[in-house]
């Protein structure tokens, strides 16, 4: 079977869908394929997103379940610092519902939502070709434009030989409620908009557990890890290291998730796109994707659709893409993936050290609250580098060099803090 479209857009995520909204919007025959019955579901997301991703997905705040207004960060030695309070920093949402919000936005105007699992794309006559499987029925189509938003194991990306990202970090989250009572059996003083945050390489080696309160009695929690441990294991040594906190959360669902880390190498080839997390396009410090991916697929839209234009869907005529999306993003990105870099390379012992820093320092924490933006945290951790006066180097050098930046931070940070 051969039924022709201008684009198809592989997963009904953020990414793919806002691409498949924005080109269908102006006329294009848009085909969205998912390869799962309701869209959205399972979620592997803890939906903490800023007040400005709802601006960029042009949703209401009917979309938000709970406001937080700050974190704190507990290292595995115990030191704890509250970044945050006042203004609302960020918010959660019903991440299933966020999906099913961009995809109807994406049929409303015009795309076809088809359910059905891409299993391969091949290049054919300046067309590409996709193969597709539901309910034990293949079949295969033409589009002039495949655009992969198909997620952090891009089938789209594979079989077209794109590479991917050059990292990931392998996740176990929670959803849970909390048994009544925690602050008076914790004794510990927080309110239920505060996230948590830990850190510690033993803890959750190459990331970081998490929870984030969702409202009436709420949680969702979590971790990840580098490759070589499992994200299980790593829970229940961070369970067992804050029974505190965690001894109150009556777990409903854990689900499993990937996370890339880094840009993939092209975005872009001919009669080919790749969005969010299929592309990397994801913050190196959060691992949060959903702001980036919906700026990222306004670009890639923008791009297609001059493309379309100029009756050229070549490489050369898509690179634009990669070039936008960097311009407003890429730097932003880069940016964290260097400081994520050079705090991993530093220790438990240094991250220590800054928290205690952080947690004495009044002036420290109200500049974190002052320029604290989870879609742009280089800005403030490169505000409080600076401000550290043995630190003075470090912003300028960790932007060019990790690695000097890194030997400052141990032969200063002793005497910083
Ligand atoms: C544990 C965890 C917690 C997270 N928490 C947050 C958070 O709090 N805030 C935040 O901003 N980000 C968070 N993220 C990241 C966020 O979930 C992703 O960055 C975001 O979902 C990426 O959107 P996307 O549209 O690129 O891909 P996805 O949301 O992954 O969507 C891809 C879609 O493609 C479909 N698909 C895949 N392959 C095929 C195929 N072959 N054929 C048809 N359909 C296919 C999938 O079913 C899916 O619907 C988290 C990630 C993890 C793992």
């Amino acid at each position: 079977m051969t039924l022709d479209c201008d684009v198809a857009v592989v997963g009904a995520g953020p990414a793919g869908s806002r691409t498949a909204r924005n080109l269908a919007r102006a006329g294009l025959r848009v085909r969205l394929l998912e390869e799962h019955r309701a869209v959205g579901v399972p979620s592997h997301c803890s939906g903490l997103i800023s007040p400005r991703t709802l601006r960029e997905a042009e949703i209401g705040e009917e979309a938000i379940i709970h406001r937080l207004a700050g974190a704190f960060v507990h290292t595995e030695a115990g030191s704890e610092v509250a970044l945050g309070g006042g203004d609302t920093r960020a918010v959660a949402i019903d991440r299933v519902r966020w999906d099913e919000t961009l995809c109807d936005q994406a049929q409303a105007a015009g795309a076809e939502l088809v359910r059905a699992r891409v299993t391969g794309v091949e290049r054919e006559d300046h067309r590409v070709r996709l193969h597709t499987q539901c309910d034990g029925r293949e079949a295969s189509f033409t589009a002039r434009l495949v655009v992969g938003g198909d997620g952090s194991h891009s089938r789209v990306a594979r079989t077209l030989g794109l590479a991917g990202p050059p990292e990931k970090v392998y996740c176990l989250g929670v959803e849970g409620k909390l048994r009544p009572a925690r602050d008076a059996r914790t004794g510990v003083p927080r309110g239920d908009d505060f996230v948590h945050v830990f850190v510690g390489q033993d803890l959750a080696p190459g990331w970081f557990g998490w929870i984030i309160p969702t409202g009436e009695g709420r949680v969702r929690a979590g971790i990840g890890c580098r490759p070589g441990h499992k994200p299980i294991a790593c829970y229940r040594r961070l369970t067992d290291r804050f029974p505190g906190l965690f001894a109150d959360i009556e777990p409903c669902r854990f689900y499993g998730g990937t996370i890339p880390l880094g840009f993939a190498p092209r975005s872009y080839g001919d009669n080919v796109l790749l969005v969010g997390d299929a592309a990397g396009q994801v913050k190196p410090f959060s691992g949060g994707g959903i702001y980036t991916g919906l700026v990222a697929a306004r670009h890639a839209a923008a791009a297609a659709l001059s493309a379309f234009a100029a009756d050229d869907l070549s490489a050369r005529a898509l690179s634009r893409y990669e070039r936008d999306w960097k311009r407003e993003i890429g730097r932003e990105l880069r940016r964290s993936l260097r400081l994520r870099r050079v705090g991993l390379a530093l220790g438990d012992a240094h991250v220590e050290r800054v928290v205690r820093a952080l947690s004495a320092s009044g002036g420290l924490q109200s500049l974190a609250v002052r320029h604290g933006d989870i879609d742009y945290p280089s800005r403030v951790l490169l505000r409080l580098a600076r401000s550290a006066p043995a630190l003075a180097l470090l912003a300028s050098v960790t932007l060019r060099r990790p690695g000097a930046a890194l030997n400052l931070l141990r032969a200063h940070l002793p005497f910083a803090v």
